[in-house]
């Protein structure tokens, strides 16, 4: 369902899409947008359920979430239809990208929901310490929604939920209009896992529908995708002082230094450059390869892309499958063709497969780029590997810098201590070393973009805690007895004062107490 338009029809005040396949270009379905009232009937019985989800020990809701995992390995098959039917990926990109990631995304978080959640008894620092005593509570935020695209149509619908829910909210989701089914699916295994009813719903529909969501009393909006939507939604968000967190796109540079093993940088360039059509927000957008080593890095990834194999019969022999929306292709070709009348280098590929009926862009390497051509400042989210030569790693580092991205990058060097001092020096969320950006799956890391490539951090302990308010309960050890400090007040209370500050601030043994 890679392409919608609207059909100028409308069903009882809804919208209605239609969709069609990126591998036959041929209508696959319909789908109905939801509208302001469906949102807020959605939330309405969304929020009866919560209170019930929310009173439970997360050791409950745990227990209840894992039953996840089997209804994920039973339907692994069916989900990869539904996502390949509706994006044309590569099959193995999405038993990986969306079956694989999302067990390991349940499996993890039930693991460790009831540690990261867990109240905290902090010391109270100082002179506080005496008499107050602290208990951090994660208490849920209610309802959340939840707004994905469609590069990882049932990963990033479900890795946010799993989180929301296990922290003791309840969800409606509003998946991409381009892969409407895949998000349905989120719901549907929620619902055979035996979750409350109401808990996951998913709201299909186009920005119509996200708006509303935005817009309907929800606690807080977990959003993924562009940057121009991320700004509209900020803007909602700010307006109605709801917290949102903005997951958003990215421009990743991969620095290869002299000292790297270039069979595995090569690989690294080809599978970040290529994997999921490119549709990756972390995939590799620009390859800066230091001049030592250049001819014979160009070289080996020309061979390397030249033998990707694409196809439309959908199986797991494919490896670079279709791009899944007729807007992203667009804007693939017209990259391209603008770089190349600035004089860049096609290699090979560099326009649609011509076997292919459907939405086929051809694995492409480029080179003789610069900064002022569209391809190396816009996202572009092809199967495309731009290869820049440099003279060294600092031409390199300042080159990654000047983006206004910041969501990952990837530097090679068989010098692992060199590639962690490297990786520091570029501003962005995160950084791989002598691999491609992996960050979203390592869920004990934060993941989150700088610069226009989003705000706030999602996934691990942090994450869990953003579907969380920390509530602080201090209590005082007096148990209510009046306190010494109180009124009234006089000189001989201030004369203390005074004395006190002057130990802690003056002498030697008041750090004691800092
Ligand atoms: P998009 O912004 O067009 O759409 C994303 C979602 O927002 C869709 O569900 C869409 O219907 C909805 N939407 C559109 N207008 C809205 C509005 N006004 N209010 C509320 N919701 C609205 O993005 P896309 O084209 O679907 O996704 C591709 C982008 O996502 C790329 O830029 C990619 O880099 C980014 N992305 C980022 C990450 C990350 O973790 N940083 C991960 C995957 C994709």
């Amino acid at each position: 369902m890679a392409i919608y338009q609207t059909m100028d029809k409308i069903e009882q005040g809804r919208r209605v899409l239609e969709l069609r396949s990126p591998v036959t270009l041929e209508p696959i379905g319909e789908i109905v947008c939801a509208n302001k009232q469906d949102v807020a009937d959605a939330l309405a019985k969304a929020e009866k359920v919560q209170v019930a989800w929310g009173a439970k020990t997360v050791k409950q809701r745990v227990e209840a979430v894992k039953k996840l995992l089997p209804v994920l390995l039973d339907n692994a098959d069916a989900i990869v239809d539904t996502v390949v039917r509706e994006t044309g990926k590569a099959r193995t990109d999405a038993l990986l990208m969306e079956i694989y990631a999302s067990c390991d995304s349940v499996s993890y978080y039930c693991r460790r929901a009831d540690k990261f959640l867990r109240p905290e008894k902090p010391r109270a620092h100082g002179l506080m310490g005496l008499s107050k005593k602290i208990e951090l509570h994660f208490k849920p935020l209610g309802v959340v929604g939840i707004i994905t695209p469609w590069n990882g149509p049932f990963i990033l619908a479900l890795n946010p939920t799993i989180q929301a829910i296990l922290a003791g909210n309840a969800v409606l989701l509003k998946p991409s209009e381009v892969t409407p089914e895949s998000g349905r699916w989120l719901q549907t295994v929620c619902e055979k896992a035996g979750l409350p009813e109401g808990l996951v719903q998913v709201l299909v529909g186009d920005g119509e529908t996200g708006a509303a969501l935005v817009e309907s009393a929800v606690e807080k909006i977990a959003f993924t995708g562009s940057v121009a939507t991320g700004q509209r939604i900020a803007e909602s968000c700010g307006r109605q002082l709801k917290p949102c967190t903005l997951e958003l796109g990215g421009k990743d540079a991969m620095i290869v230094c002299s000292d790297a093993d270039i069979e595995g940088a090569v690989a690294g360039a080809i599978m970040g450059s290529c994997m999921n059509t490119g549709h990756y927000c972390c995939g590799t957008e620009r390859v800066y390869v230091v001049e030592d080593i250049y001819d014979t890095f160009l070289e080996q990834v020309i061979e390397g892309v030249r033998v990707l194999r694409q196809g439309s019969d959908l199986g797991y022999e494919e490896d670079v499958g279709a791009v899944f929306w007729d807007k992203q292709m667009t804007i693939i070709e017209t990259q391209v063709d603008d770089a190349v009348a600035q004089g860049a280098t096609v290699h090979v590929g560099g326009k649609r497969n011509p076997n292919l009926g459907g939405l086929y862009y051809e694995p492409t390497v480029m080179s003789n780029l610069d900064h002022e051509m569209a391809i190396m400042r816009d996202e572009n989210f092809g199967p495309i590997v731009c290869v820049i030569k440099v003279k060294d790693e600092e031409e390199a580092i300042a080159l990654a810098n000047d983006s206004q991205f910041g969501l990952h990058g990837n530097v090679w060097t068989k010098d692992t201590e060199k590639g962690i001092n490297i990786a520091k020096r570029i501003d962005t969320g995160g950084v791989s070393v002598n691999d491609m950006a992996v960050g979203y799956g390592v869920h004990s890391a934060p993941f989150g973009g700088r610069k226009a490539s989003g705000v706030g951090q999602v996934n691990g302990k942090v994450g869990i805690r953003g579907y969380t308010y920390c509530q602080p309960v201090i209590s005082d050890k007096g148990a209510g007895k009046k306190s010494p400090t109180g009124f009234p007040r006089d000189l001989k209370q201030v004369e203390t004062y005074k004395k006190v500050m002057k130990f802690l601030w003056t002498n030697p043994l008041g750090k004691l107490f800092w």
